[in-house]
């Protein structure tokens, strides 16, 4: 079985993470519609895909919906 038309998408619990990890997402954010940095979000969610993770959450400037990625190093080089 493969489906290489779309990317399973999954959603991850957010919440499970250590509370200074929360803290750091929840502020350090890039805004597309206030073009600004920072702004800080709410409404977390965090997703996965097989090559992905991000974190969508709502601008607490503008409120349109902002989305972090993360970058997860667990391999080692
Ligand atoms: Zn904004």
């Amino acid at each position: 079985m493969t489906d290489t038309l779309q990317e399973k998408i999954v959603e991850r619990d957010f919440f499970a993470r250590p509370i200074e990890e929360q803290n750091d997402f929840l502020h350090q954010t890039w805004c597309n519609h206030c073009m600004e940095v920072d702004l800080g979000m709410k409404n977390p969610k965090e997703f996965e895909t097989k090559d992905r993770v991000w974190i969508e959450g709502d601008c607490l400037k503008c409120g349109h919906s902002t989305i972090t990625e993360i970058v997860e190093d667990d391999e080692e080089e």
